[in-house]
């Protein structure tokens, strides 16, 4: 028999933020599937579960799926996890997720943690309907017509953005939506620091320009053309 392919979220910071069911599939399988094992070993020596782990990141993604597609053919359930959060969001696992699946193999995905639905959560901006734009492209110009893009979709928009660049990126954004528009940053989320960064882009901007700029980001943008629905 084939064995399964699990794709288990893990913490995106709080160690505390993992299933009942994801460390039992992490307990269970045969072979764990992680970006960075160093970070893979953390949580696994938390949970006290000792696994035998293959390396799977961007750069040697491709090269590996045949090795892991075999290991399920051999009948191997796998759990495949990324350093934080979800796979497959804004990390690998989508190309080894889409090959299985070509392969008629069976693909079991868990809930669990995930930095954008946290974050938007959290926003208190409109949940309806939103729009994730993983990283944004880095070529100013490009960044800027990706988020024109995502303004005509009148859904509230995330995105990831690091500590380096969340000032640039922001300029863009006030540039497309608008001095006034309501964003909000969410860093550090499920963290001792955990901090929601809220106010019009100006604002906002101006709050990060006088301190020093730590954490990982998520930017969530009111996106909602109010006048118009009503
Ligand atoms: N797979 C992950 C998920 O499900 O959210 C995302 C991985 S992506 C490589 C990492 C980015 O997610 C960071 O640069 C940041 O934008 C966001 N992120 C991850 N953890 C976060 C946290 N605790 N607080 C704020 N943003 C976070």
């Amino acid at each position: 028999m084939n064995g399964i392919l699990y794709v288990v979220p893990t913490p995106i910071g709080n160690l505390e933020d993992i299933t009942l069911r994801a460390v039992r599939i992490l307990q269970q399988c045969d072979i764990v599937v992680c970006e960075d094992t160093r970070q893979t070993i953390k949580l696994l020596s938390h949970l006290k579960i000792s696994k035998y782990l293959i390396s799977f990141y961007t750069q040697n993604q491709l090269k590996r799926i045949p090795q892991i597609i075999s290991l399920l053919n051999e009948g191997k359930n796998i759990a495949l996890v990324s350093d934080c959060g979800t796979p497959a969001i804004s990390d690998p696992g989508y190309y080894l997720i889409k090959e299985a699946l070509n392969k008629n193999l069976t693909v079991v995905p868990l809930p669990g943690a995930c930095a954008l639905i946290t974050a938007l959560v959290g926003s208190g901006l409109t949940t309806d309907s939103f729009i994730f734009l993983g990283f944004l492209r880095k070529k100013l110009g490009k960044m800027r017509k990706e988020l024109e893009l995502a303004k005509q979709t009148d859904k509230t928009i995330i995105f990831y953005e690091s500590p380096h660049r969340i000032l640039k990126t922001l300029e863009v954004c006030k540039d497309v939506f608008g001095d006034n528009t309501d964003i909000v940053l969410a860093r550090e989320l499920t963290k001792k620091f955990e901090e929601f960064i809220r106010g019009q882009i100006c604002d906002v901007i101006k709050d990060l320009s006088n301190r020093q700029i730590l954490g990982e980001f998520v930017v969530v943008i009111s996106n909602e053309r109010e006048n118009l629905i009503k």
